[in-house]
């Protein structure tokens, strides 16, 4: 038999869950459907912006990650070559600081908070099928992991928030508008001992590197270079190229690690060139990594998953019932999402292509900066029109 809802959204972490709890904070009944098990790791480290920070407050999450150990940033180092300068977050908006929960955190709260506001949560389960009735996509298939039972359900909107590699995304065919092409690999791994309440970020020709704080007393200590020179220079020994690349980056940081063992295992990502994909349609939309990715460099795909988790659920609470008002009001959604994503986009490919000497990439991070405020001010915007 099938179950019935308003909305189902396929993947839950960062951005279907946030999509999914705002859904049922409206009202909606909403089925979320996550392949992996709640609090498990994900390929990602863990930085969040202004704009991400923001959300977690304008939702009342940011204590709960607090609590969660998650320590406050109240700078960030840009270390140029062997010129380091610090900015300090500037209190405002709501916040005082930033904060990098691990994934295991973030995405378990954002579920949690998803469930507690009434979503249903199947999980974990992957849907394995779309099906259209008259053009437009009104049923999920899948499969629950634990039992192997197999389920069905209907909605008039699915939403794919199910990552790079989107299934919906594919099953509905989604135009790829905008193609990247610059791709950098990042390794990295958890260390203790370091600073708690900074970001760092070092720069050189060819190489970067950064040091994310997080919960249980440790950093992330992430090392990239461009995604053809790593799988040039890569050895059998993924400690040795991790702290070949950091030596190089920021030889300081390097020395403050030392020999020591990671905890956990270090990770590897090669890169992969972003892209703007179409992010709505009949019965259909895409949020997150499934409509928009682009190099991890910039740290921005969390902060922009829940600026964008926003935008979707205003939209579809909009015109709840599906049909063609709630697709003018998805294409909308879209408009919005192509007009923020793209200064963050053409700026981070840039940067990941490397190829910048130090003083072009001072400007770039200015222009960085001036995209990631235009978010922000776009997220107080929608506090603004709710209180009008
Ligand atoms: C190396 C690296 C470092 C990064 N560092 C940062 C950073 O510091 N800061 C930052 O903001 N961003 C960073 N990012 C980007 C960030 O990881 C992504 O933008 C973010 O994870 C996107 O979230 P999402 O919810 O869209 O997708 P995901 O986190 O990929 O989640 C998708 C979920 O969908 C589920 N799923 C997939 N298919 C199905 C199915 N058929 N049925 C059910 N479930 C399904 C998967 O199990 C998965 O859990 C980094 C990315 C990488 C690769």
């Amino acid at each position: 038999m099938d179950h019935h809802y308003d909305a189902i959204v396929v993947g839950g972490r960062c951005a279907g869950a946030a999509t999914a709890m705002l859904l049922a904070r409206g009202g909606l009944r909403v089925l979320v459907v996550e392949a992996a098990r709640p609090g498990t790791d994900t390929l990602s480290t863990h930085a969040l912006m202004r704009g991400g920070v923001l959300q977690l407050h304008r939702w009342g999450l940011l204590d709960a990650v607090a609590a969660a150990g998650t320590p406050a940033i109240v700078a960030t180092e840009f270390a140029y070559g062997d010129e380091t300068e610090t900015i300090d977050i500037r209190p405002g908006d709501g916040i005082s600081a930033l904060r990098a929960p691990r994934r295991t955190v973030l995405d378990r709260l954002l579920l949690e908070a998803a469930r507690a506001a009434g979503a249903e949560v199947r999980v974990p389960a992957r849907v394995t099928r779309l099906l259209t009735d008259r053009g437009a996509v009104s049923r999920i298939e899948g499969i629950d992991r634990g039992t192997g039972t197999p389920f069905r359900a209907t909605a008039p909107l699915v939403v794919g928030a199910d990552g790079r590699t989107s299934t919906i995304a594919r099953a509905v065919d989604a135009d790829v508008r905008r193609r990247g092409t610059a791709s950098g690999a990042i390794v990295y791994g958890y260390f203790p001992g370091l600073p708690r309440d900074r970001y760092h970020w070092a720069y050189r020709p060819g190489v970067t590197a950064g040091v994310v704080p997080t919960g249980d007393g440790l950093a992330c200590v992430w090392a990239g270079t461009p995604t053809t020179r790593f799988a040039h220079r890569r050895s059998a020994s993924l400690d040795a190229d991790y702290r070949s690349l950091l030596a190089e980056a920021d030889p300081a940081l390097a020395a403050s690690i030392g020999t020591a063992a990671p905890v956990g295992a270090l990770r590897a990502f090669p890169g992969h060139p972003g892209w703007i994909r179409a992010c709505a349609g009949p019965g259909w939309a895409l949020i997150g990594d499934a409509g928009y990715f682009k190099d991890p460099i910039t740290a921005h795909g969390i902060t922009d998953a829940l600026r964008d988790a926003e935008l979707l659920a205003a939209a579809v609470l909009q015109a709840p019932r599906g049909g063609r008002a709630q697709l003018e009001a998805l294409r909308e959604y879209e408009r919005t999402r192509d007009q923020l994503c793209q200064p963050l986009f053409d700026i981070t490919e840039r940067i990941a292509s490397y190829q910048w000497d130090l003083a072009e990439l001072r400007e770039y991070l200015v222009e960085l900066s001036q995209a990631m405020r235009s978010d922000v001010d776009a997220l107080l915007a929608l506090d603004n029109a709710h209180a009008a």
